[in-house]
């Protein structure tokens, strides 16, 4: 069998994940696959929209995936999985990482897994960049035979994550029952810190498989924030889909589950989303900077709250749109 290289995002929710996926799926030598941990649950069992807009069951490329895995019981899957990755088994998944041992002990379903991620890698002969962000579903993957894990960390300001979740609705106005979901902030920043510090533990000592990048920097230099990324776990692209500054080009991808936001195609501006600097409550950002306080110190975030920005520049989200 030969080796199937599969690009992970992992990290913890709202750090503009999915416009990074969905940005290199536009390249050549990557496919786009989304948060793959859901795909039986909402592609296969409740054939929701595929990325390129129809649904899971009448999607082309999907049915041709999904003819060459064995046959399944999707809900039978989804549900294995959701126990295994759960939040209370993650201390001892750790532990056993640390000793040296597979993090994840092996499970009949990881077989169709495996077949899953073979027949993605087979129809498309691209890396396959998976969205699925959980660090316990990483470390699952760096257990199936044949993959090559390379694990791409995307952080964003805990303060930024902790205003996305406070919202509403997604990026397009679009609801999804994820989006619907809206811890208070000290457990926003408290899953910050957890899934953020999984992720250093589980891969950061392995620097040729691992690539920390801030959504902040992948704002300010899209195009070499996106190469550098590209050279990391694949091969260098030929051409990036930024026409103009602050822009990028966006195609439609085949990504299943995540952000509504994958689903925009055509020139789509690429911003820093600022709106938390305004409007985040003096208290909220003292408890999220507080609980998340040791990785703010270590991604490089400022611990007090800098000045406000002067209102007139206030939404204006990147100075080289225009
Ligand atoms: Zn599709």
């Amino acid at each position: 069998m030969s080796a199937v290289r599969v690009l992970y995002l992992a990290g913890s929710g709202r750090s503009g994940s999915t416009l990074i996926t969905t940005v290199l799926g536009q390249l050549d030598g990557f496919f786009a696959a989304g948060e793959l941990r859901y795909l039986w649950q909402r592609g296969v069992a409740e054939n929701r929209p595929c990325g390129c807009g129809v649904r899971f069951a009448d999607c082309p490329f999907w049915a041709s995936v999904m003819a060459e895995i064995p046959a399944a019981a999707p809900a039978r899957i989804a549900a294995g999985l959701r126990t295994r990755l759960r939040m209370r088994a993650l201390p001892a998944l750790l532990r056993r990482h640390d000793r040296g041992a597979p993090a994840l002990a092996a499970h009949p379903d990881d077989a169709v897994i495996a077949a899953l991620y073979a027949a993605l890698a087979g129809e498309t002969g691209a890396v396959i960049v998976d969205s699925s962000k959980l660090p316990p579903y990483g470390a699952l993957l760096g257990t199936l035979p044949g993959v090559e894990l390379y694990v791409l960390h995307v952080v964003r300001d805990p303060r930024a994550t902790a205003f996305s979740w406070r919202r509403r609705r997604g990026l397009d106005g679009a609801a999804d029952d994820r989006l619907m979901s809206r811890p208070p902030v000290w457990k926003a920043a408290l899953l910050w810190l957890v899934w953020n510090g999984a992720t250093l533990r589980l891969w950061a000592g392995r620097p040729e498989r691992y690539l920390r990048v801030r959504y902040e920097d992948f704002v300010a230099a899209p195009a070499a924030v996106t190469r550098r990324i590209a050279r990391f776990a694949g091969p260098d692209p030929a051409e990036l889909p930024f026409p103009a500054p602050g822009v990028v080009r966006l195609a439609a991808t085949h990504s299943v589950a995540g952000n509504p936001s994958r689903h925009r195609v055509g020139t789509v501006p690429i911003t820093d989303d600022a709106e938390w600097r305004a409007r985040l409550s003096g208290r909220a950002y003292t408890v999220v900077t507080a609980v998340a306080a040791p990785l703010v110190r270590r991604f490089g975030y400022p611990v007090r709250r800098p000045r406000r920005p002067a209102a007139a520049s206030g939404r204006r989200p990147n100075p080289q749109e225009g």
